[in-house]
């Protein structure tokens, strides 16, 4: 795969969307208001009707209206955010990722310290 295409392909754009999705939840509040989950649900929503790749795009659709987002804590945000990437990770054959490690890998870095060089 070419490492910087132009345009973006559809698995360039997927790994920039985890990152964006992912490093949202883990830096989602702690202690959210109502503002903030009524506006995480809206951008999950909203993703779901305008990512540009269509048959990702109503497959998530259907994912957010199976399970919508869980958006009580940050814990909640971060670990049903893993959840569904889990979902795309089995449709598209890549291996489940374990959610307990979610935080090391999207907020604190790894503990060996493999983030730090
Ligand atoms: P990615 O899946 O992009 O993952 C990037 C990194 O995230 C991994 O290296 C790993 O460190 C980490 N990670 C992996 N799983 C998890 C997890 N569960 N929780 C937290 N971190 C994790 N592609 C399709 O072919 N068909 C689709 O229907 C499809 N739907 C998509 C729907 C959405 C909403 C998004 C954002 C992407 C979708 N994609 C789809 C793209 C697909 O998910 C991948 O992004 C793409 O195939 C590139 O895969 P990758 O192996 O580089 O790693």
């Amino acid at each position: 795969a070419k490492l910087h295409g132009c345009p973006v392909d559809k698995d360039e754009l997927g790994r920039s969307t985890w990152n964006l999705l992912h490093t949202m939840s883990v830096y989602y509040p702690e202690k959210p208001t109502e503002e903030d989950k009524s506006r995480a649900k809206s951008f999950m929503t909203i993703l779901g009707q305008t990512y540009p790749c269509d048959f990702c795009a109503k497959d998530l659709r259907k994912d957010l209206k199976e399970s919508p987002p869980k958006v009580e804590s940050r814990q909640d945000f971060a670990l049903w955010m893993c959840q569904l990437h889990n979902k795309v990770n089995e449709k598209t054959g890549k291996a489940k990722f374990d959610c307990k490690d979610v935080m090391e890998r999207w907020r604190d870095g790894w503990k060996d310290g493999s983030c730090d060089y």
